[in-house]
Order: C-alpha cells, then sequence, then structure tokens
C-alpha cells in the first residue's frame, strides 16, 4: 500500500470509526449471532489474488459486524464495561502507525521513557507515594502472574529460579492467600507458578465481601504449623463479582508480621483513586509490595493495557531479568535506563504508553474523575431506585459504579425459582439489543451486575434500563 492509497483508506477508515462510534445504537450491543456462523461465512482457503480495501471493508460490515459484541456502546453494561476514548483510540493508531518494539531502551528509547514518565504521572494521579516502578502489560492476569513470581522470588533462600520446585523434597508447599471473592487470575497464577491451585487458601469474608483479616492471620498460623511456607497475600481492592473491598491496611499489618509479599489487585477498583474524592478506596495500598490497576477497565484505554506497579523492581527484574548475548547492550550495564523485557515474560513490547499519555494529557485528571464521579453517581441513582421498589434487593455495597441487585418479588422464596426468575430478566434485556449485562453469585444466590463504566454511557441510558429491568417500555 503506498502513502497515498494509505492516505485515502485511512481517511476512509477514520470516518467508518467515527460513524460507528457516533451510532452505536444500530447495532444490538450483545451479537446475536449463533456459534459458527461468522466462521461458516469465511472462505476456509487464504485469498490467492489480492483484493481491494473496498472488498475487505464489505466484509467487516457484512459479515464482521453481526459478530462483534459492542464494547464500546453505552448500553454496554456487563462484566466490567470499558471504553475506546477517542485519545485513546488515535493513540493505538499512532503506536501502530510507529510499530515500535520497546524490549530494549535503545529499541525506542522514547517508548521505555514515556512508559516510566505515564506511569508516574498515574501514581501521582492516584496518590501513590514514591518511589514505585511502574510497567504496562496486556492484562491484570499477567501482571498477577508477575507479582506472584516476584513473591516467589523473594523467597531467595529456595533459588526456584535455578532450581525450579519440580521434585525438590527440600522445598515446603507454598502458600498465596486471597479471599473467597478473588479474582480467578490468582489461581491462574498459582496453576502456572508451580504452586497449584491447592495453594491458593481461599480465605473468608465478612458481611459485606471483604477478606476477613482475622481469618487470613488465623490460616496463616495453621499452615506454618502444618509445614507450609507463606509466600504472598493478594488482597483486592473492587473485586469482581461486587466490588467489594479488602482491608488493605490491616492485611498490610499481617503480610508485615509474618514477611509475605502483599500484592493488590486494583484493576478494576483503582481508577476510581484519580477522583481526591475516591481516593481512600487505595488505602493501605501504599504499604503493598505490588498492586495492579488496569486502564483498559476504568480510565478509558482501549485494550489492552494494565499497569503492575512494584516498590521492590529489583526482585521483579531477578525473577525475570535473562540477557542472552544477542539482546545485550551498554543498557543492561546501566541502571539509569530499564530495559522493559526484564520485568515480564514477554521480550517484544507494544507501545501501550502512547494511548495512556494521550488519554491523560486529553482529558487531565479533572477530566477522568469527573467521569468516574458520574459513574459512581449514576450508580448510586439506581441502587436507590432498587432499595426504594418493593420487589427489588441490593445484593452487595456499592462502593464503585457496579450495582449488584436481584428481583424477589414479595412470596417468592424458593432459591431456585428467584434464580430462574432473575436469569429471565438478563436473557430479556440482552435479547433486547439495547443493554448488555452479565450476572454472578453473591452468596450462592444468582445476581444480576450492573456494570457502568463506558464514557459514553449517560444518565438517560441508566434510567432507560431501570425501565426496562421493571419490565417497562423505555422513554428514550
Ligand atoms: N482482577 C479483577 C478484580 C478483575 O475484575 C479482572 C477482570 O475483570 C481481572 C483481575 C483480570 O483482568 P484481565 O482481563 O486484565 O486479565
Amino acid at each position: 500500500m503506498d502513502p497515498e492509497a494509505f492516505r485515502r483508506y485511512g481517511y476512509k477508515m477514520v470516518d467508518w470509526i467515527a460513524d460507528y462510534l457516533a451510532n452505536g445504537k444500530e447495532y444490538p450491543v450483545l451479537s446475536q449471532v449463533e456459534p459458527g456462523e461468522i466462521r461458516g461465512a469465511l472462505p476456509a482457503r487464504p485469498p490467492q489474488e489480492p483484493e481491494t480495501m473496498e472488498a475487505i471493508m464489505a466484509d467487516v460490515d457484512r459479515v464482521l459486524m453481526p459478530g462483534i459484541t459492542h464494547w464500546n456502546a453505552p448500553g454496554f453494561l456487563a462484566y466490567f464495561a470499558n471504553t475506546g476514548s477517542g485519545p485513546g483510540i488515535l493513540g493505538e493508531m499512532l503506536a501502530s502507525g510507529l510499530n515500535v518494539n520497546a524490549m530494549l531502551w535503545r529499541t525506542s528509547p522514547a517508548a521505555t521513557e514515556l512508559e516510566q514518565v505515564t506511569l508516574d504521572w498515574l501514581r501521582q494521579a492516584l496518590g501513590l507515594p514514591e518511589p514505585l516502578f511502574g510497567v504496562i502489560n496486556d492484562t491484570a492476569s499477567s501482571s498477577t502472574l508477575y507479582a506472584l513470581a516476584a513473591a516467589r522470588e523473594a523467597l531467595s533462600d529456595l533459588e526456584i529460579r535455578q532450581k525450579g520446585l519440580a521434585g525438590r523434597a527440600d522445598v515446603p508447599r507454598l502458600r498465596v492467600y486471597a479471599s473467597q471473592e478473588a479474582h480467578s487470575a490468582t489461581d491462574k497464577a498459582a496453576m502456572t507458578l508451580g504452586i497449584g491451585q491447592e495453594g491458593v487458601c481461599k480465605v473468608a469474608t465478612d458481611d459485606e465481601l471483604r477478606m476477613d483479616a482475622a481469618q487470613l492471620e488465623q490460616a496463616i498460623l495453621r499452615d506454618l504449623e502444618e509445614g507450609w511456607r507463606p509466600c504472598a497475600v493478594v488482597a483486592t481492592v473492587g473485586t469482581t463479582s461486587t466490588g467489594s473491598i479488602d482491608p488493605v491496611a490491616q492485611i498490610a499489618d499481617i503480610c508485615e508480621k509474618y514477611g509475605l509479599w502483599l500484592h493488590v489487585d486494583a484493576a478494576y477498583g483503582g481508577s476510581a483513586a484519580v477522583d481526591p474524592q475516591m481516593r481512600r478506596v487505595l488505602d493501605g495500598c501504599e504499604r503493598a509490595d505490588s498492586l495492579v490497576v488496569n486502564p483498559h477497565k476504568w480510565l478509558f484505554t482501549p485494550m489492552d493495557c494494565s499497569v503492575l506497579y512494584t516498590r521492590k523492581p529489583e526482585i521483579l527484574k531477578a525473577a525475570f531479568s535473562l540477557v542472552p548475548e544477542y539482546l545485550r547492550s551498554a543498557q543492561n550495564q546501566d541502571e539509569e535506563v530499564p530495559n522493559l523485557m526484564d520485568y515480564g515474560t514477554s521480550l517484544g513490547r507494544r507501545f501501550r504508553s502512547l494511548k495512556l499519555w494521550m488519554i491523560m494529557r486529553y482529558f487531565g485528571q479533572e477530566g477522568l474523575a469527573a467521569r468516574i464521579r458520574e459513574h459512581c453517581r449514576l450508580a448510586q441513582w439506581l441502587a436507590r431506585q432498587i432499595t426504594a421498589t418493593p420487589g427489588f434487593e441490593l445484593m452487595a455495597p456499592v462502593h464503585f459504579s457496579l450495582v449488584c441487585f436481584r428481583a424477589h418479588p414479595h412470596g417468592i422464596d424458593d432459591e431456585q425459582q428467584l434464580d430462574k426468575l432473575n436469569e429471565g430478566i438478563i436473557n430479556r434485556i440482552n435479547a433486547s439489543g439495547r443493554f448488555f449485562l452479565s450476572h454472578t453469585r453473591v452468596n450462592d444466590r444468582y445476581t444480576i451486575r450492573v456494570a457502568i463504566g463506558n464514557i459514553r454511557t449517560m444518565e438517560h441510558d441508566i434510567h432507560a434500563l431501570w425501565d426496562t429491568i421493571q419490565g417497562q417500555p423505555s422513554q428514550s
């Protein structure tokens, strides 16, 4: 594609995206295709002859669009809604144009240094104290894996990096602690790191679904007696099911007492701290050894962008740094600038900081905070309607922009019947095409989740959702 053709198609593509973002309501938010439908509409054999961009884009419209679930739509309220904001999309576009691989400092000094500067801005915006080293990964699952690899590396007497875990009679079984409400990323990390799912101790939660710190300490003491080697605690600020917040300061006390690594999963909830009024949600996190926050969840950054912070970058580096001859450079010896390949399993690294940098500049902290505040206000409004309406009940406190509730009509107390009723409500709403909701179980009860997090979700959307939930035709 020559530069002029690129320019022509590039303008068309920008027009396409701008129209898409403006007219999102034309599509059902949750794709309505059947499994295999998209694959069946595409040729099984690779194209042999060149095709025009017109033909390719026609197939995007005809074949792919029906199979898109529209995360960028205002009615996307499932899982944790996210946003491809304008400056974020443009940042992605520029990153593709530059096509930088920031594995070493010298393979693009600007990419490495912009990542450090942007993450230091974000640190300040979140109210976290220096020194804190940050690195961008694809997802919180990777960030959690790396954090727990560092926690394992911190048990330096075990020499796990050199000797591994398998077949070693001299190594006790390792234990990681997380609440019953923690994200499965912790289990996956334990599976990957040879700690195993049995190595994850699920600590009970209190009546607000927060890790019970007293139970955590009892579990550690019991494990020590039984010969386990406690390694790390994962505390969550904003759990996936309900947005509950573990008592991080109390957990930090316990980690300090027993010498355990404290990792905080603030993948969703952490972004709220850019609003000074919400900063308290990160209380105690200044004592964490590592913390993950995902701008691709609630900081209007397109997939993918997960920030891993650590107060102990030297341990993270010790877990991962391995420099073969062909990657040696003067900066391998020079501590002044990091080589970002040293802080995880990937060598190649996308220029992800570019989009975050653009977002932080375009909105400013004030603009980001205002949008987060508005999402929380809408969540509180919805929670008030639920509490005030007979036949509905809130299932968990609302700390952020996530509302968990269910229909519970007077006279129906059979749990299976209630599960079916609420599943039916979600199915009806998702089939309407206007909204997409997902569910969880709270205290084993089927629960509807409304996760407000898209920058395009407005007050009238949430009002219309509430009408729809109650079975009334929506007013807007
Ligand atoms: N932690 C929490 C609290 C989450 O809610 C999620 C996903 O929703 C994750 C971790 C995993 O995030 P990712 O998809 O970035 O791996």
